[in-house]
């Protein structure tokens, strides 16, 4: 069973390749402008995974055929695609799905490009460090 974190890791993977969540019912598609916040994920990914998670029923990734709550079901996995690495959804004895996500991608897999990431701690450490820093510029002046 896909926990609900992998899913959500795999929806800002692609959100940051610009794929969509399609909300059939309403006819609508979103992807959120930033994913990344400075400690985790952006306030907007944040409140579109809340708004996911009331009709995971109802919504799935552009150009998947699973919706998020089949992929919260047994049946399925989060594994990483062969073909470019990325989180993708995997049945029952880890088979991907024919459906990658970056299948109709043309320019991807794209090694010259920073994969898409997750939050890091590190950034976390790096703004401390900075924090630091404008203190210690505060007290020279
Ligand atoms: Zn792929």
């Amino acid at each position: 069973m896909a926990a609900s974190q992998d899913v959500k890791d795999y929806l800002a993977c692609w959100f940051q390749l610009g794929k969509k969540v399609i909300f059939p019912k309403t006819h609508k598609s979103r992807c959120p402008a930033v994913v990344l916040g400075t400690r985790g994920y952006s306030q907007e990914f944040e409140r579109l995974w809340a708004e996911i998670q009331q009709s995971p029923q109802d919504c799935y990734l552009e150009g998947t055929d699973q919706s998020v709550k089949e992929l919260l079901s047994e049946a399925w996995e989060i594994v990483a695609c062969a073909r470019c690495t990325l989180p993708v959804p995997a049945g029952h004895a880890h088979i991907p799905c024919p459906g990658c996500p970056c299948a109709d991608l043309d320019l991807w897999p794209n090694l010259d490009l920073p994969l898409p990431h997750l939050p890091v701690n590190g950034i976390l450490h790096l703004q401390r460090l900075q924090c630091r820093l404008l203190d210690l510029d505060s007290e020279d002046a």
